[in-house]
């Protein structure tokens, strides 16, 4: 049997605003306790409560969108991996604006306000999915394969055009080490592509105090590893699976992959995990 993990929530609410990467619109956000097997909802326009789970994953070509009945919030993936890394399982995320800000464009401002908050275990063991067969999906050159495994793993290899290049990351992800090794790592992009992103409206909010910028010749700024950029990548993809809503031991092999492929990854496990709730079927232990 895996060892059990107790759920967890916050201490007390912490609070953040600035900009929205893509729209540039001031946001604000505050994150609020809740109680045993709650899981992360966000609550948008003062009352519409939504879930933090692939069901309600609205949109993903430049972010990972959530949203239901018309309305949504944008850019949710660098705070629920945040949180989902950090071990807090239930919480109310209340928003206003069309974006969770941007922040420094990484995790490590709500990695501190976390810790800063305090986390409150509770008694009851986390929801866990457990991989019994292998899943695989693929696009193109993208590829996500979830695999069993007694502990929850990312190996992870992005392939970006140069100046950034094939970068590896490999690493157990455990509460302590993500704060230290992946939540630092910051949002990038190519400076000819913030451009033609802001022609097209888009990555408004983006500077070079919220994102690390590559030319041709390299970083424009000093870079936190030589890896950032796959490090990035984990952050992203831990946000996406946090759409789970449960915590997976699986060791997960991720190659060139982006939003869109996790989320149908997320979709897959979620289907197979809810099919093995349904009344008759044999359930997995
Ligand atoms: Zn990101």
């Amino acid at each position: 049997m895996p060892t059990e993990i107790a759920q967890a929530t916050l201490c007390g609410p912490c609070a953040f605003d600035g900009v929205g990467l893509h729209t540039g619109a001031g946001c604000a956000i505050e994150v609020r306790p809740a109680g045993i097997d709650a899981g992360i909802t966000f609550v948008l326009d003062g009352h519409l409560r939504v879930p933090a789970l692939a069901e309600y994953i609205v949109d993903t070509s430049r972010a990972t969108v959530i949203g239901r009945d018309g309305v949504s919030v944008s850019t949710v993936e660098h705070l629920l991996s945040a949180l989902f890394a950090m071990g807090v399982s239930n919480a109310d995320i209340h928003v206003r604006g069309p974006e969770i800000p941007v922040l420094d464009g990484s995790g490590r401002p709500f990695v501190e306000a976390i810790e800063c908050a305090g986390i409150l275990e509770q008694a009851r063991a986390r929801p866990l999915l457990v991989i019994t067969q292998p899943l695989v999906v693929a696009r193109g050159e993208q590829l996500v394969i979830a695999l069993p495994s007694e502990r929850f793993r990312v190996r992870f290899v992005a392939d970006f055009p140069a100046p950034i290049g094939v970068q590896f990351f490999d690493g157990e992800i455990a509460a302590q080490e993500y704060a230290r090794q992946i939540a630092p790592a910051r949002t990038f992009g190519y400076l000819h592509e913030v451009e033609a992103l802001r022609t097209r409206g888009l990555a408004l909010g983006g500077s070079l105090e919220n994102a690390l910028v590559f030319t041709q010749d390299g970083p424009m700024q000093p870079l936190r590893w030589q890896n950032e950029v796959v490090r990035h990548k984990v952050l992203d993809l831990l946000g996406d699976l946090s759409l789970l809503g449960l915590w997976p031991l699986a060791e997960i092999v991720a190659i060139k992959s982006g939003h869109e492929l996790h989320a149908r990854a997320v979709r897959a496990l979620r289907q197979r995990f809810l099919a093995d709730l349904a009344p008759g079927s044999h359930v997995r232990g």
